[in-house]
C-alpha cells in the first residue's frame, strides 16, 4: 500500500479505527480517501492529510482513494489534477481508486430529485444577497424563504428546467429544507445546487448546474464506501449536514466524519488561494519555486519524500490547532540528508590559491569517500593541481580570536588532500585580496604533519578541473512567524528570500549531478541540482537547508 518506512505512532483517529475494528463496524473494512480540490498545487498541509489517510489505509490493510473534489469549475484545471497525482505518488503513496466528484454528477442529481420528492429540498428564487440576509446570525434565527413551501411538483419542474438551462445563472438555487432556526447556521437550509454556466475541465458543457461542496462530499464518500472520512476541524460544524444528507437519502453506506487540526507551519502560508496569488502576482517563480511550501517547491528545493513523511509523523494528529516551528521540518530533512546525501566540495565565493612548490601542469586524482560513515556509497576522484580555489572567508588577513582557518604564515588542511601554508598575500591596486601564494607539504596526504598540529580543515576545488555553477540560497519567504494572521500577507514577504551566487566553482564530479541526487557541500549546506534551470550544461544548485540550525557551519 505505501512505502512509508517512518515509524507509526498512535493518535486519536487510529484509536477510533482500532475500536471500530474491534466492534466489527463496516464488516472490518477501513476505507479512506484524500479529497483535494484541483484548484492549485498541493502544499505541506496536504501532506499531513495524505500521510494520515494513506498511512491509516496501509496500517489497517484498508484502501485509500484519491478523489478530486471538482465542483468549482471556475478555479479548477487539468494541470492541477496532474500535479496532484504526481505529488501524491512522489510522496510514496498509491491510491486504490482514482475518482472525481464529477464522476457522480448524474447520481448526485438523482439524489437531489429524491430529496425534492421527499419534501426535503426546494427551489428558491431569492438572490444570493437575500439568502444571506434571511440566514440570520449566530444570535438570531433565520427567516424562511417565501419559496420554502413550494409544492413538490413545482420544485421537480423547476429543478428539471434548471438543469435544462432555462434559467439565468443565479436565478434559482436548490436548497435543503432543514431548519431556519437551527443554532448551527450550516443547517439553515443550505444551498445544494446552483446555476453556473462554466465549462468544466472534465464534464465540459454537459452541466449548467453544479452541486455544492457539502452536499457532494458526503455522497461521494458514501458512493465509494469510505468508512472514515477524515477532514480538518473547520468542517466540524458541517458534520450535522453531512449526516443529515446521508440519513435522508439512505445511501448504501454512511461514512463517519472525523476532524483533525490542520497544519499551520511558521513562516509559511498553507492556503492554495494565497499561494495562487503569490504565483500569479509573481512574488515567486511559479508553484514549484523552492521557497514555496508546495510539495513541488519542496521537491525542487531538494526535500525528500522520506523527510516529509517523517515530519508528518512527528507533528502528530490532534484536535488542537497549533503552530509548528519551521525548525521541525528542517530537522527532518537534515536527518535524512546527513545520513544519505553524497558529500562533495563546492566553493561559493572563490579565492585563488597558487601552490608554488607543486609541479606545473600536474593533476593528481585524489580518492575521497562520498560519505564518511557509509563506505558502501563509494569514493570519487577529486582532481588536485597547482591552482586551487578556496572560500574567501576561509582566509583572514586579520584573524579574529580562535580562527582556525588559513592566515598569513599559517597552515590549514585541505579536505581529503594536503596541508598548505600561506606565504604571501597578493592584492589588487584597490587593496582587494586576489590571490594567495602557498606551499604544500607533500608528506601530509592522509596523514598528520610531523611535529606540529594543524587544526583547521577547509574545502577547495581545483581551478582548472572544476565546473562553474550558479548557487541559489533560500531563506524563509515571510518575515513573521504567522503571515496568515496579518491583515495582508503580501506586506510581510521577505524580499531577501533568494540570494543568487554566480561564478561558484564545484568539483568536477558535480558536472554529472542529477536532480535526484542530494549533496552535502562540505561545510556549506545541503544542495541539489535545480531540475528546471540546469539546462545545456549550466549547473544551478539549490540550497535545501543549512548544515545546522541557525545557519552556516564554520571552522
Ligand atoms: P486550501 O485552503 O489550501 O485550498 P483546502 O482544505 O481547501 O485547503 P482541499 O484541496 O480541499 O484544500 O484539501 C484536501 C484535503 O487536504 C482536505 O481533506 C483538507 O482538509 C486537507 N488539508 C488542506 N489543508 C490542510 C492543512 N493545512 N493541514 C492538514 N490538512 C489539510
Ligand atoms: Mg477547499
Amino acid at each position: 500500500m505505501t512505502t512509508n518506512d517512518t515509524p507509526v505512532s498512535t493518535n486519536f483517529i487510529r484509536q477510533i479505527i482500532t475500536q471500530d475494528l474491534k466492534e466489527n463496524k463496516n464488516q472490518g473494512k477501513v476505507a479512506t480517501r484524500f479529497p483535494p480540490e484541483p484548484n492549485g498545487y498541493l502544499h505541506i498541509g496536504h501532506a499531513k492529510s495524505i500521510c494520515l489517510n494513506f498511512g491509516i489505509a496501509g496500517e489497517f490493510k484498508g484502501t485509500c482513494n484519491l478523489r478530486f473534489d471538482d465542483t468549482n469549475p471556475e478555479k479548477e484545471n487539468i494541470e492541477y489534477m496532474e500535479s496532484i497525482e504526481r505529488d501524491v505518488k512522489w510522496l510514496g503513496f498509491e491510491w486504490a481508486g482514482l475518482y472525481n466528484a464529477s464522476d457522480y454528477f448524474e447520481q448526485l442529481y438523482s439524489y437531489a430529485v429524491q430529496l425534492i420528492e421527499q419534501g426535503l429540498a426546494y427551489v428558491d428564487s431569492l438572490s444570493a444577497e437575500e439568502i444571506r440576509v434571511y440566514r440570520g446570525t449566530l444570535t438570531e434565527p433565520g427567516k424562511e424563504s417565501p419559496d420554502r413551501n413550494r409544492s413538490i411538483e413545482e420544485n421537480l419542474d423547476l429543478f428539471t428546467r434548471m438543469r435544462a438551462g432555462e434559467f439565468a445563472d443565479g436565478a434559482y438555487v436548490l436548497r435543503a429544507k432543514i431548519d431556519m432556526a437551527s443554532p448551527n447556521i450550516n443547517m439553515r437550509d443550505p444551498a445544494i445546487y446552483r446555476i453556473r454556466r462554466v465549462h468544466h475541465h472534465r464534464t465540459g458543457d454537459a452541466w449548467c448546474i453544479y452541486p455544492m461542496y457539502d452536499y457532494t462530499h458526503c455522497i461521494s464518500d458514501a458512493i465509494e464506501g469510505i468508512t472514515h472520512s477524515i477532514c480538518t476541524l473547520e468542517f466540524e460544524d458541517h458534520r450535522p449536514l453531512y449526516d443529515w444528507v446521508l440519513d435522508k437519502l439512505q445511501t448504501p453506506s454512511h461514512p463517519q466524519q472525523i476532524e483533525f487540526a490542520r497544519l499551520q507551519l511558521e513562516y509559511t502560508i498553507v492556503s492554495k488561494r494565497k499561494l495562487n496569488q503569490l504565483v500569479t502576482e509573481k512574488h515567486v517563480n511559479g508553484w514549484d519555486d523552492p521557497r514555496m511550501p508546495t510539495i513541488a517547491g519542496l521537491r525542487r528545493a531538494g526535500f525528500t519524500p522520506k523527510a516529509i513523511r517523517d515530519f508528518c509523523e512527528r507533528i502528530g494528529v490532534t484536535k488542537q490547532n497549533s503552530w509548528i516551528e519551521i525548525g521541525v521540518l528542517e530537522y527532518c530533512i537534515r536527518e535524512d540528508l546527513n545520513e544519505n546525501a553524497l558529500r562533495a566540495m563546492a566553493v561559493l565565493q572563490p579565492l585563488r590559491v597558487v601552490i608554488e612548490n607543486y609541479p606545473d601542469g600536474q593533476v593528481e586524482q585524489l580518492e575521497i569517500s562520498n560519505h564518511p560513515q557509509k563506505p558502501e556509497l563509494g569514493k570519487r576522484q577529486v582532481p588536485f593541481s597547482k591552482v586551487i580555489l578556496i572560500e574567501q572567508d576561509d582566509f583572514a588577513a586579520i584573524p579574529p580570536p580562535k580562527y582556525k582557518r588559513l592566515i598569513e604564515g599559517g597552515e590549514v588542511r585541505l579536505r581529503g588532500s594536503y596541508v598548505i601554508k600561506c606565504n604571501e598575500i597578493i592584492k589588487s591596486a584597490e587593496g582587494v585580496i586576489t590571490e594567495l601564494r602557498c606551499s604544500y607539504d607533500p608528506d601530509t596526504l592522509g596523514k598528520n604533519p610531523e611535529g606540529r598540529k594543524v587544526k583547521g580543515v577547509i574545502h577547495w576545488v581545483s581551478e582548472a578541473e572544476s565546473a562553474e555553477a550558479e548557487i541559489r540560497l533560500y531563506d524563509r519567504l515571510f518575515t513573521v512567524p504567522s503571515p496568515d494572521n496579518e491583515p495582508n500577507f503580501l506586506d510581510v514577504i521577505n524580499h531577501d528570500s533568494l540570494e543568487v551566487l554566480e561564478g561558484c566553482r564545484v568539483e568536477a564530479s558535480l558536472a554529472q549531478a542529477s536532480p535526484e541526487n542530494r549533496y552535502q557541500f562540505e561545510r556549506t549546506g545541503y544542495f541539489c541540482l535545480d531540475s528546471v534551470d540546469s539546462v545545456d550544461g549550466k549547473l544551478v544548485f539549490n540550497r535545501t537547508v543549512t548544515l545546522r540550525e541557525g545557519g552556516w557551519a564554520k571552522d
